[in-house]
């Protein structure tokens, strides 16, 4: 039997390390997972749910209606429950936001948005800046389109402006300039390294992108995922609200995080030529995501419980932030060279350790931990972009979750890894790969 002839895009979607990460703890059951992205289980909005599914469905016109197909934009209710939103997340009347309903889109989770936005805008071959470290699945995602992800160094306030910049120069001088048609950037708590970009920077990128943009726009992708999970600090504002002319950047967000991932509705804006191009796109995907978990959010959001659900959630993950940032204080205060970002929000605690010692899937140090110490972790070379002759990844680093585990087993896990750590530390010629 000749082999299945798999597409070439099928060949640029490298197998996501996500999966392998799934796996590993579906067979290492007394495995603590500091790796899984998932949320807490405890924050799940099991009763705001019901209440929601029984008023829709409890009314036939309504139940109805969300039962049926939708349309490929998605359903009014929740694209109008969106504007009103996101305009309290800016801080603005809805009537000063400068767009409306018409340039929001409802999608399978942020993931689809940011999925649709790169097959929208980028051909192989094509260019898009992103932070160094950043996060990895998007990564995948400019891999499945056979576009090239180029790194910009990054610091405690995000993307560098200089080191864009700098970038943008020396792709010009190598004639690649047409290629760069999007600077991708998660503009709050970065996952994984946690950083939020400075509200400077939120301006310039701006200006930047504007004034690169020659022969094409040069289009911001901004990820907001963890707008909303903040702890500590005021709200900066988004790098969209940067732009009044509203033509550079594209926006995404997520309810997965803030609510329930099993809903799965995200949301997208764009600047009003790419709304067509987005919804043809999806016309192709799905048509529509779940129009029943639509009209759900939509009722949710009109309730006012999404609002007090939030709050909750917040007090639970501040919580075990700080049980986590507790933890590192408590285990790897003695051991040199280790140093980790305090983040004021998101799911994540970025570690380095000393730079000799690799954390990768093949090295001893994933080992050690994953079997003997019973603990995982997300290595952080998958946060870069693959090597380039004038830039390597970093391997020393590690992605530590928050959301899954309860206060106790974030404590026990830490103190597991830094079992593993001095493991590795004390036997010399172990820690490369
Ligand atoms: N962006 C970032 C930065 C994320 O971390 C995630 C989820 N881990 C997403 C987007 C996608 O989330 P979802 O599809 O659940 O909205």
């Amino acid at each position: 039997m000749p082999p299945i002839s798999l597409s070439q895009r099928s060949a640029w979607t490298r197998r996501q390390a996500i999966s392998f990460l799934m796996q590993q703890a579906v067979e290492n059951r007394h495995v603590l997972s500091l790796a899984a992205g998932l949320v807490d289980e405890a924050t799940l909005p099991a009763f705001e749910c019901q209440t929601a599914l029984q008023m829709l469905l409890s009314d036939p016109v309504r139940a109805r209606s969300a039962l049926q197909y939708g349309t490929t934009q998605g359903a009014d209710g929740l694209r109008e429950q969106l504007v009103e939103h996101f305009a309290r997340l800016e801080g603005v009347p809805r009537s000063e936001l400068g767009v409306g309903a018409d340039q929001f889109l409802a999608t399978t989770g942020s993931q689809q948005f940011l999925s649709l936005a790169a097959e929208t805008l980028l051909d192989p071959g094509d260019i898009c800046l992103v932070a160094a470290p950043t996060y990895f699945v998007f990564l995948g995602v400019l891999n499945g389109v056979g576009a090239r992800a180029i790194p910009v160094t990054a610091d405690a306030d995000g993307m560098r402006m200089d080191a864009l910049e700098d970038r943008l120069r020396e792709l010009e001088r190598s004639g690649e300039l047409s290629r760069v048609k999007v600077i991708y950037l998660v503009s709050d708590f970065e996952n994984p390294s946690g950083v939020c970009l400075s509200a400077e920077r939120r301006r310039e990128v701006v200006e930047i992108a504007r004034r690169w943009s020659r022969e094409r726009r040069i289009v911001i992708l901004e990820d907001a995922a963890y707008r909303e999970l903040r702890y500590d600090g005021e709200p900066l504002p988004s790098v969209w609200s940067c732009d009044p002319s509203h033509e550079h950047v594209v926006y995404t967000q997520t309810f997965s995080k803030s609510f329930a991932p099993g809903i799965r509705v995200g949301f997208g804006i764009a600047p009003r030529e790419l709304v067509g191009p987005l919804c043809d796109r999806k016309g192709n995907e799905d048509f529509g995501s779940a129009n029943l978990n639509q009209h759900l959010l939509a009722t949710i959001l009109a309730s006012g419980q999404y609002a007090s659900h939030l709050q909750q959630v917040l007090a639970g993950y501040r919580a075990k932030r700080d049980a986590m940032l507790a933890a590192c204080d408590e285990f790897f205060a003695d051991v040199p060279g280790v140093s980790w970002v305090h983040p004021a929000g998101g799911l994540y605690v970025w570690m380095s350790l000393p730079a000799g010692i690799s954390t990768g899937f093949d090295s001893p140090l994933f080992s050690l931990a994953s079997k003997r110490h019973e603990v995982m972790y997300v290595p952080g070379e998958l946060c870069y972009p693959a090597d380039r002759p004038d830039w390597t990844a970093p391997r020393y680093q590690m992605r530590l979750s928050f959301g899954v585990l309860h206060s106790d087993g974030i404590r026990e896990a830490i103190r597991r890894l830094a079992g593993a750590v001095r493991d590795v530390l004390s036997s010399p010629g172990s820690a490369g790969r």
